[in-house]
């Protein structure tokens, strides 16, 4: 039986809930990332106060540090970061290719070096679904190995390598009411990803991801690699995109049957002192906030909207106070929750399509006030935003972490 719920669906687009051990998730879903157990510079109540029903932790860095054996022993990843609700964990594929200079990949199992104390980390499949478990995670995430967008070698042996990972990583499936996610790959080629959707479909897990996407590529190339990967997926199961975090990119996604999301976009766009609004990005820092004493959305229901003005969030950026970080990270994660939950509305209406126009219009109206489209305070795309933070440096990786 499928843990998700369809409540509606109009076109591809689903509406739903995704039942975990931890409580429910409303799908489509937008997951904040706490890549090292905590959403930047937020409490756990604050995240759940932005409309979030669930977090990504990462499990690859979390073994470095801490170490799943203190966590564990805090009684797993809830307790120890004070967040009761579902928890989704990634295993650590994705760092084969943010962190490829220092990540090594054979038949067995994936090999780093950790960048805080130069340890060797060897992370098998089993180990990785194991070390998920240990965690208290709710959704674990398979090992699998991503393609960079412009490799010239063919991404066939890294998706074999993926399947046959897969197999390995469903053979552990603790099944004590954890989600064992499968990751489909097959670079961008057409028929390697329907191949690897049906590859990973056949293994019967309680969702799929669609891997290996969002890593740099034009935006026709992405949407044409996930509907092809969909097409192959179970109708009933979970499908999740890993690492997309712009509203344009979100709704084309949805519209193709995709339900789950995750992006470190509002938190560190937030650190750059940059807003997500319906009318595109909102660099904060400008001198035309200095005398404007409205809020920086009309209408937003999170904390710097109700209670401060553009003028004064930017004030907070240009004394470099950590509140502003803090105000516009709140803003940015309901932004995006608050956008999913608005395209959830629309599809059990059977008004999505209408939904996504009417959203990409303003976007389009309007694209905010950004000057730099390449940088991230700007209007970047999600591949632009991958290549700026894939600068090998730990704590500025791409979407994923
Ligand atoms: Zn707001």
């Amino acid at each position: 039986m499928s843990a998700l719920t369809i409540d509606a669906r109009d076109g591809a687009a689903r509406a739903g809930r995704l039942r975990t051990a931890h409580g429910e998730v409303r799908t489509p879903a937008f997951m904040p990332v706490g890549t090292h157990a905590t959403v930047k510079s937020l409490d756990p109540g604050e995240v759940r106060a932005c409309g979030a029903d669930i977090v990504l932790c990462n499990a690859y860095h979390l073994a470095l540090r801490p170490g799943v054996d203190i966590i564990e022993r805090a009684g797993g990843l809830h307790s120890f970061m004070g967040w009761d609700g579902p928890i989704l964990t990634d295993s650590g594929g994705f760092q084969l290719v943010s962190l490829r200079n220092v990540a090594t990949v054979d038949e067995d199992a994936a090999t780093f070096v950790s960048p805080y104390d130069g340890a060797r980390l060897r992370v098998t499949p089993e180990e990785a679904v194991r070390s998920q478990a240990r965690l208290d995670s709710d959704i674990i995430m398979c090992l699998d190995q991503p393609v960079a967008w412009g490799t010239a070698a063919s991404s066939a042996p890294a998706t074999e390598r993926t399947h046959r990972w897969a197999a390995r990583c469903r053979a552990v499936h603790p099944g004590d009411g954890r989600l064992l996610f499968g990751i489909c790959q097959g670079g961008f080629d057409a028929e390697s990803r329907a191949a690897s959707a049906a590859h990973i479909a056949a293994l019967d897990f309680d969702g799929v991801a669609v891997g290996g996407l969002s890593v740099g590529e034009p935006l026709e190339v992405m949407e044409a690699m996930t509907a092809v990967s969909v097409a192959g997926l179970p109708a009933d199961r979970p499908r999740y995109f890993m690492g997309l975090g712009t509203d344009s990119e979100l709704l084309t996604m949805v519209g193709l049957g995709i339900d789950m999301f995750d992006c470190v976009a509002p938190t560190r766009l937030a650190r750059t002192g940059t807003a997500m609004t319906p009318t595109g990005r909102m660099t904060l820092r400008r001198a035309t906030y200095r005398d404007d004493l409205r809020p920086l959305v009309e209408g937003c229901s999170c904390p710097a909207c109700t209670r401060f003005s553009r003028a004064y969030l930017r004030h907070l950026f240009a004394a470099g106070e950590i509140l502003g970080h803090r105000l516009v990270s709140l803003h940015n994660i309901t932004h995006l929750t608050a956008l999913m939950a608005a395209a959830g509305e629309a599809i059990r209406a059977g008004r999505f399509d209408a939904f996504r126009a009417a959203t990409d219009a303003r976007l389009r109206g309007d694209a905010g006030d950004c000057e730099d489209a390449a940088s991230l305070g700007g209007d970047a795309t999600t591949g632009e935003m991958w290549a700026a933070g894939s600068a090998q440096i730990p704590g500025t990786l791409g979407p994923r972490g």
